[in-house]
């Protein structure tokens, strides 16, 4: 790095450790915050506790006083036309020789009004004459590391502002910045970091939230040209009907669309990549049956990948039952499964033997031969890697992908997540589903539940309990329940006569699918589990979901929790539990209360904790932003990936941008290799 000036070694690494190498770097740490210190207060309105700035003169003499080893202060007073306040520095004896009274002075702080005095402790000063540093201005705040002040920090961007002005590389086009009204981007620059005004400092923030979104778009729009331009197996169009006519109920319109969708990608020649979006219940599992169908008419196989092993269980034996009349021969792979076992399934699919595995995420990945492998499901898997997809095509081409997602989000950040995609919605539920009454209550109604989970229990439905915890992780602060605890509490105190089971991720796969199988087949009456049930397990008799510590979860998360229940044609029920009532947790759970829509809940969820926390950090795979919070920013988010869309169409190797061209060659290489 070419340090900024008052950037020395020392500091330099501190930078690093934030993520800043270059100058360019430094001038995009934007702050994550302002302080308006540009309007000058009267110290006659201030309230207590506010922070303001002031224009004073100092009416008496700095003295310093040793109250105790170690603690000095110095006082003093300052005033305006309209009042008086006392300053107080702690240990901070310099102030001293650096104050003058009867000198002119701007102050930024606290104030704390005590009885009659105003105080002011510890402020940040300049003199009238020279101010509008660190006062008389709107002052940017920045995420800081260790060794480092606001001042220092701010103090290099301003000098590296000054030292790169003129000479930042302007990546929009300036037709771009006319329609959209964009400032160029030295001003976007000098004005995120040091505006005059805050509408200046937005401004500013909405030219590089374009920027950074339309770089984006533009690095996956080629990346989507690429995957065009891969050869592909051709499945031939085939009428799903044949198919549809086999099932025992009718498609709804959304799921026929996604199969036609998803069909014709497979039959034009290039490489499918396409997410299936649908909330719980929506019936994903047969529109991936109806790939499979067609892949197997094509004469190619398939791979089907779930998260665990028991939703692989589950789905093996569904795929199974739909698929096996048209002579489609399914083999299970999974970890637990004894090595000749395995070697048995694998073999079938290397020799053409079998049309479709069914494993887990995590032992396809491995990497398995098959005989000509045409197209990989993955369910419930936020992001199929572009290493995996390479794994498990080593040796043959490009696969086609479909990816099958509950978990809903708005279709221009579904590009960001998942890069590259064409996405299918599945925006329908089959007739005949209910709502699941929700309800979020404290532990003064557990009394009431219990009687409730009786009272359920005879008339022969089953509930599950869902925990966040184990039970045998350290003790922690937090006043967790945790699913070994309640399940003994439940079994030998609250529920005696009924059968209690637990399931939790570190019980061996056999024990696991020994307790699953026993509650699907309703010998078990009350669950006990940690989230292993969060996705896909399917028992209709079901009814009631109970939630402890419901503040601990994600709102997405919840939903996938409820969509356990309410699988039957039994009235179904969810209780959240809230552990403890601090932050906006009320408010969150109150949203499920009221909202039963998957998309709506995850509209939500993003709103509250951003797209960061939503997905788990970097889960996503693509480079971090900088500027654009996602959620707030989903409308010029369309605008850049329509503009990134219309720019690749008109000079799709970005020739007239080399700038841009660059920049987006930059940002994926860096992607690719972090
Ligand atoms: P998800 O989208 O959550 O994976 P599933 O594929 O597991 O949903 O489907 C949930 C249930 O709904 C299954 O029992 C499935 O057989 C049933 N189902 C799917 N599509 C329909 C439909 N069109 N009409 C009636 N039931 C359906
Ligand atoms: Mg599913």
């Amino acid at each position: 790095m070419r340090y900024a000036k008052g950037i020395g070694e020392q500091r330099a690494k501190i930078l690093n450790k934030l993520g800043v190498y270059t100058l360019q770097d430094l001038l995009s740490y934007f702050p994550r915050d302002y302080q308006d210190r540009s309007v000058i207060r009267e110290l006659s309105e201030l309230q207590s506790g506010e922070s303001a700035c002031v224009r004073v003169l100092v009416v008496s003499r700095p003295v310093l006083a040793r109250i105790r080893k170690g603690m000095e202060l110095v006082k003093f007073r300052i005033a305006d036309e309209t009042a008086a306040a006392d300053v107080t520095f702690f240990n901070q004896s310099y102030v001293k020789n650096q104050i003058v009274s009867g000198g002119s002075y701007l102050f930024y702080g606290r104030f704390q009004r005590n009885g009659n005095r105003l105080e002011l402790l510890n402020p940040v000063f300049e003199k009238a004459e020279t101010a509008g540093g660190s006062t008389g201005r709107i002052v940017p705040v920045y995420r800081l590391s260790a060794g480092l002040s606001q001042k220092v920090l701010s103090k290099a961007i301003e000098q590296g502002l000054d030292e790169l002005a003129g000479q930042l590389p302007e990546l929009l086009p300036e037709e771009l910045r006319q329609k959209y009204g964009l400032m160029d981007c030295t001003e976007a620059y000098r004005d995120i970091h040091f505006p005059a005004t805050m509408a200046a400092a937005e401004e500013a923030r909405k030219r590089l939230v374009f920027e950074e979104l339309f770089v984006l778009a533009c690095g996956l729009g080629r990346m989507k040209v690429r995957r065009r331009e891969q050869a592909a197996r051709v499945i031939p169009a085939v009428d799903p009907e044949v198919f549809f006519r086999s099932l025992p109920f009718q498609l709804t319109g959304a799921q026929q669309r996604a199969v036609r969708q998803a069909l014709a990608d497979m039959a034009c020649g290039s490489v499918m990549n396409r997410l299936v979006q649908g909330d719980v219940g929506s019936g994903k599992t047969v529109v991936a049956a109806a790939c499979i169908w067609a892949v197997k008419q094509a004469g190619y196989q398939a791979a089907f990948m779930a998260p665990t092993e028991l939703l692989a269980d589950q789905h093996a034996d569904t795929l199974d039952k739909l698929l096996s009349p048209f002579g489609i021969r399914t083999v299970l792979l999974k970890g637990s499964m004894r090595a000749a076992q395995k070697r048995i399934a694998r073999e079938a699919l290397a020799f053409g033997q079998a049309d479709l595995v069914v494993g887990t995420h995590a032992i396809l990945s491995e990497g398995v031969e098959f005989q000509d492998l045409a197209l990989v499901i993955t369910d419930e898997q936020h992001r199929f890697g572009v290493e995996q997809r390479a794994a498990l095509a080593a040796k043959t081409r490009q696969p086609h992908v479909l990816v099958m997602s509950a978990t809903p989000i708005p279709r221009t950040l579904a590009l960001i997540i998942y890069g590259d995609v064409d996405v299918s919605i599945i925006d329908e539920l089959p007739p005949g589903r209910q709502r699941v009454d929700t309800f979020a209550v404290g532990e003064g109604m557990r009394e009431r539940i219990n009687r409730f989970i009786a009272r359920l229990v005879g008339e022969g439905r089953q509930v599950y309990v869902v925990c966040p915890m184990i039970g045998d992780e350290e003790q922690t602060a937090m006043d967790l329940k945790s699913a070994k605890e309640l399940h003994r509490r439940l079994q030998e105190e609250t529920f005696p006569d009924l059968n209690v089971a637990l399931l939790h991720g570190k019980m061996k796969a056999a024990e696991k699918e020994a307790v699953m199988a026993s509650f699907a087949a309703g010998e078990t009456d009350i669950l006990v589990a940690t989230t292993v049930i969060e996705v896909g397990v399917d028992v209709p008799n079901a009814a009631l979901m109970v939630v402890e510590n419901a503040e601990r979860f994600g709102l997405s998360q919840l939903h996938q929790l409820r969509g356990r229940v309410g699988r039957g044609q039994h009235k179904s029920y969810c209780v959240l539990f809230q552990g403890s009532d601090g932050g906006d947790s009320k408010t969150r759970l109150e949203i499920m209360t009221r909202l039963s829509d998957g998309f709506k809940i995850s509209e939500e969820d993003l709103k509250l904790r951003g797209p960061g926390d939503f997905f788990g950090s970097r889960q996503h795979g693509l480079p971090q932003l900088q500027v654009a919070d996602l959620a707030s920013s989903l409308d010029v988010l369309a605008w850049a990936q329509r503009e990134a869309a219309a720019l690749l169409e008109r000079d799709p190797e970005l020739e007239s941008l080399p700038r841009l061209r660059e920049r987006v060659e930059r940002l994926f290489r860096e992607k690719i290799s972090g």
